[in-house]
């Protein structure tokens, strides 16, 4: 297999991510996707931790748009408030390409279409989460940072089992044993309903915030940015289209 040449920027990263770091309690990993959920995440670490550090992946994922949309909104997030632009450090990006190699789209037929009956997109990955969470962990461990971020939530619970608060807080204590060093991973939006998402950034960030998660963040399982709504761009159709559309709508009556 060869090996792609990805260039002096990638190898600075590398260089990055693979320095050791003292431990810094103040400090936070957040796992951002550039979805509307990891963006209210970041805003949310970004008020309580001195030094932010941000992590994606890059695991084929079919819209592209999402990885590209994430340095747009770090950089939209430090224009809304000096702190957050003074705490918000390093970005990283993971390349993870193994998980494409487990989606549904390389499966048997009959395995494809239990998995597209579920309503997931074609990318899904079970236990994709853990997977992501051990990542920013290990990665976290380098940096110095012990305190991981992540979107996850049971209230809108849409079958993914990896999103449960049980098997998240089982996962710190599997990830602290194994690291033989303190790990939490605080995820903000566990017991949120998708209205109270919207509430939360606007608490955070005001309508400035409000207005950067709904030009910005993607969240469409298409990846559609083309159609634009009050709630933001996407098919309109999708599950997690569905979902973003509904949550605004709670939102905006539960204000009236
Ligand atoms: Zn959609």
């Amino acid at each position: 297999m060869s090996v792609p040449d990805r260039g002096a920027g990638h190898d600075a990263a590398l260089r990055d991510v693979t320095a050791s770091r003292p431990v810094n309690p103040e400090g936070a990993l957040v796992l951002f996707s550039g979805g509307q959920d990891s963006t209210a995440c970041l805003a949310w670490a970004l008020e309580r931790f001195d030094t932010v550090e941000t992590i994606g992946f890059d695991y084929g994922q079919r819209h592209r748009i999402e990885l590209s949309q994430r340095p747009v909104i770090r950089d939209g997030l430090g224009r809304l408030k000096k702190s957050w632009q003074d705490r918000l450090g390093p970005d990283h990006v993971l390349a993870l390409p193994s998980l494409a190699a487990i989606s549904e789209t390389s499966l048997t037929r009959d395995m494809a279409m239990e998995a597209t009956a579920s309503g997931f997109p074609n990318t899904f990955v079970p236990g994709r989460n853990i997977l992501f969470l051990t990542y920013a962990a290990a990665l976290g461990w380098r940096r110095g940072l012990q305190v991981l971020v992540g979107g996850m939530c049971e209230t809108d619970f849409s079958g993914y089992p990896d999103c449960r608060n049980d098997t998240i807080q089982v996962l710190a204590r599997a990830l602290s044993l194994g690291l033989d060093r303190p790990v939490a991973i605080e995820t903000p939006l566990m017991w949120l309903t998708k209205a109270e998402t919207w509430a939360l950034a606007e608490t955070l960030g005001g309508q400035p915030l409000v207005d950067l998660i709904v030009a910005e963040t993607v969240t469409c399982y298409q990846g559609d940015r083309t159609k634009a709504h009050a709630w933001g761009t996407g098919c309109g159709q999708c599950p997690a289209c569905e979902l973003r559309r509904k949550g605004w709508e709670e939102w905006h009556s539960a204000k009236i």
